[in-house]
C-alpha cells in the first residue's frame, strides 16, 4: 500500500491528472451528465507499463495473497478503456489467471468462464457502481463466482462495496462533482470540456501566480 498521495503525484507527473485550479475550463464526463473539478485520464496511464506494473504488483495483487482458492479470470467490464485493459492483463499475469472482458451493454462475457470458476473484476474508475453491478450479474449468469475486491484506480462513488463486493481503489477523493444542470463552475462561466476528447484543452489552463 503506497497511499493516495503517492499515486496522485505519480499521475500528476505523467500529466494524466487534471484538477480545476480556479480558472479556465472544467471537465465533463463523456458517459454521464456529470461535471467535475478532478479527473484522471486512465488511457494515458496505459502508456506507462512500469506504472501499471507498480499499481498491480503493489496495490491489487497483495489483496489476493491470502486467497486460498485459485483465481481463474481477471475481467474488465470497460474494455474500451486502455487503462482498464492494461491493468486487467497485468493482474492476470500476476495471478496466473486468464484475461477476458464483459460487454455490459449486451451482457456478453468474452471469456470461457466455466461454472464455479472465480473471476476478479477490474475497472479504471467507478462512478455510480451500476456498470459493476451489471458485470457481476453477467458473471453470475455463467454460474461463476466473483472474488473480491473489485480493483479500480479512482472510486468516485463514495461506496465501500457494491452488492457486498468490497472495492479496492488507489484514489477515493473526496471529489467535487455535480450534475451538469446545476454545475457551479458552468454558472461561473467556466466551459465544460469532455475529458478524453478535449484532454489537452483541459490541461492548457492559464498559469496562476506563484
Ligand atoms: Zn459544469
Amino acid at each position: 500500500m503506497r497511499g493516495e498521495n503517492y499515486w496522485l503525484e505519480k499521475f500528476r507527473n505523467i500529466e494524466a491528472l487534471w484538477e480545476y485550479n480556479g480558472e479556465g475550463p472544467h471537465a465533463q464526463h463523456e458517459n454521464e451528465p456529470v461535471h467535475t473539478a478532478f479527473c484522471l485520464n486512465t488511457d494515458l496511464v496505459a502508456g506507462y507499463p512500469e506504472l501499471i506494473h507498480d499499481i498491480c504488483l503493489n496495490e491489487f495483487f497483495p489483496e489476493f495473497i491470502r486467497e486460498r482458492g485459485k483465481i481463474n479470470w481477471v475481467l474488465t467490464y470497460i474494455p474500451s478503456i486502455a487503462g482498464a485493459r492494461a491493468m486487467a492483463a497485468k493482474l492476470a499475469r500476476l495471478l496466473q489467471a486468464q484475461v477476458g472482458h464483459i460487454d455490459v451493454r449486451s451482457m456478453t462475457v468474452y471469456a470461457e468462464l466455466r461454472k464455479n470458476e472465480r473471476a476478479v473484476l477490474v475497472a479504471d474508475e467507478i462512478f455510480s457502481g451500476t456498470l459493476a453491478e451489471v458485470a457481476m450479474e453477467a458473471v453470475q449468469e455463467k454460474q461463476a463466482k466473483i472474488a473480491g475486491p473489485l480493483c479500480t484506480l479512482t472510486n468516485f462513488s463514495g461506496l465501500k462495496e457494491i452488492n457486498k463486493l468490497p472495492i479496492k481503489s488507489l484514489i477515493e477523493g473526496p471529489f467535487q462533482r455535480w450534475p451538469a444542470k446545476s454545475c457551479p463552475l458552468c454558472q461561473k462561466g467556466s466551459i465544460p470540456l469532455p475529458v478524453r476528447r478535449a484532454w489537452y484543452g483541459l490541461m492548457r489552463r492559464p498559469e496562476t501566480a506563484g
